[in-house]
């Protein structure tokens, strides 16, 4: 067992923990990074599988991720945008797929009035909310005890309307059933990215990605670290007092005056605290839980779909893939799709087997792009839900109430615990431009606490 000693011990090797680790070392602090799995960048993954480089996690970049901008831009990393010429495909109730261009897709001319009408109401609210503080709204309760779905079937009887406006929150983001989360939740989403319509905007939300892939981010913070990143530590307990803390892996003993946990909020209790957290946080970190979507790979030998004048995209909240995307990497000849599956119909989908799990992903893939789509030269679904340092996708969101209840408390566990992580930001919520957001604001939470 080896010992360290560090003014600051950080926990968990994510965009987060990096961020906040370098950071700190600028300013002069000693730090060193924990992390769990034999690699680091956490939900950020680019793997190469059966030759194709293949995005396991977290992906695009918005014009309003300043943050990630500001850090691409700081490691010397280069975006390009997604493939987005030609027409858009949507898949109506009665199965037919339907072409179009432009921000609104085929439906009847009322549902689409009352998909205008909402969307418009929906955007004076989330004019409204404050990203890092939706529970101090004067209608926070009231917002946050109704679901998402059942507000929304409280606007309007039209069932197409209600659910394409419910999954840009639900299926695309939050990644839960639209009855299991509220509309205070929601609003919150929309407002970590601006505006409902960025959300329900692919060209802004998905606008680009980055050459090489997005986990060179925690990959260059780590190697700014070099040996203060230790992989394959698994912090199973922290004693801590005023003073400091104690850290243990299986292998190592850490002393540090302060300790970030940068971890998804739903792995807090992975971790034996002595003395336990207040009752408060026992009883707030049970009502985080984690979304879940696959994410699903299939690469062809050419875009076949560019042929025939789509661009990619293709949504319908009637298919298994609620969405899909030309995902073709930078200057590859070969054309890649990726396609989502989320919260219900991925937990059914895991009790088929691989293969006939493999087909209906690809069947519904068909119906937005022909019969050529079946036939991908590789394949493959990012599971997240069986990653044990994960445990779901993209990332985890109080249950109904939770917000209200405990979300003014989430950034504040006991001295000297500090937390970041992309599912605590306000801006950038759930993704890696929060959780960079959350890194750089640890580190001057405890550079004040420092200096007091
Ligand atoms: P994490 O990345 O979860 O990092 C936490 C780290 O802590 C992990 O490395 C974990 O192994 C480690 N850890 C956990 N417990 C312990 C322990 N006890 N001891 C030591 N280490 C521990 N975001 C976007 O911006 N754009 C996207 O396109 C996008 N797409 C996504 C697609 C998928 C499939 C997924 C899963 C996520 C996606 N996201 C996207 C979300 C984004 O990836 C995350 O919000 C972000 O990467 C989270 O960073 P983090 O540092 O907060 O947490």
């Amino acid at each position: 067992m080896s010992e360290i000693t560090r003014d600051v011990a950080i926990v968990g090797a994510g965009a987060a923990g990096l961020t906040a680790a370098n950071d700190l070392r600028k300013a002069g602090l000693s730090v060193v990074v924990l992390e769990a799995r034999e690699r680091v960048g956490g939900r950020l993954w680019t793997e190469e599988i059966d030759g194709a480089m293949l995005e396991l996690g977290g992906q695009w970049v918005s014009p309003d991720q300043h943050a990630l901008i500001e850090t691409l831009a700081d490691l010397g990393l280069e975006t390009y945008e997604r493939y987005r010429d030609g027409d858009s495909v949507y898949v109506g109730p009665n199965g037919e797929a339907r072409r179009f261009r432009g921000e609104m897709f085929p439906v009847a001319p009322e549902t689409e009035r009352v998909i205008d009408e909402i969307t418009e109401r929906l955007d004076a609210m989330v004019a409204e909310i404050d990203p890092d503080r939706p529970w101090a709204h004067e209608r926070a309760a009231e917002w946050d005890a109704i679901s998402w779905d059942a507000w929304l079937r409280q606007q309007t009887d039209d069932d197409e309307a209600v659910r394409n406006l419910a999954f840009a929150t639900g299926s695309a983001m939050l990644t839960k059933p639209t009855h299991s989360f509220s509309l205070l939740q929601s609003l919150l989403m929309a407002a970590s990215a601006g505006s409902y319509s960025h959300l329900v905007d692919a060209d802004f939300i998905l606008d680009k990605r980055v050459v090489g892939g997005l986990q060179q981010v925690p990959l260059r913070l780590a190697e700014r670290l070099g040996e203060d990143v230790l992989l394959n530590q698994p912090v199973r307990t922290i004693e801590y007092t005023d003073a400091g803390a104690v850290l243990r892996t299986d292998e190592v003993t850490v002393r540090a005056r302060r300790v970030v946990l940068a971890v998804a909020p739903v792995l807090y209790n992975r971790i034996t605290f002595v003395p336990p957290l207040p009752r408060l946080k026992h009883q707030m970190h049970q009502h985080f839980s984690m979304g879940f979507v696959i994410k699903v790979h299939a690469v062809y030998d050419r875009p076949f779909w560019r042929e025939q004048g789509l661009s990619g995209t293709a949504f319908s909240p009637y298919e298994l893939s609620h969405e899909a995307y030309d995902n073709t990497n930078h200057e590859d000849e070969r054309g890649t799709l990726v396609a989502f599956v989320s919260d219900r119909t991925a937990d059914d989908l895991f009790r088929l087997s691989a293969d006939e799990r493999r087909e209906r992903i690809l069947e519904s893939l068909s119906h937005y792009y022909g019969p050529q789509a079946k036939e991908p030269i590789v394949y493959y679904e990012s599971d997240w839900g069986s990653e044990e340092w994960t445990r779901g996708a993209y990332a985890a969101s109080f249950d109904l109430g939770g917000l209200t209840r405990y979300g003014a408390d989430q950034l504040e566990l006991v001295d000297p615990l500090h937390v970041a992580c992309s599912d605590l930001a306000g801006l950038g919520y759930q993704h890696v431009d929060g959780a960079i957001r959350m890194g750089h604001r640890v580190a001057d939470e405890i550079l004040a606490a420092e200096r007091a």
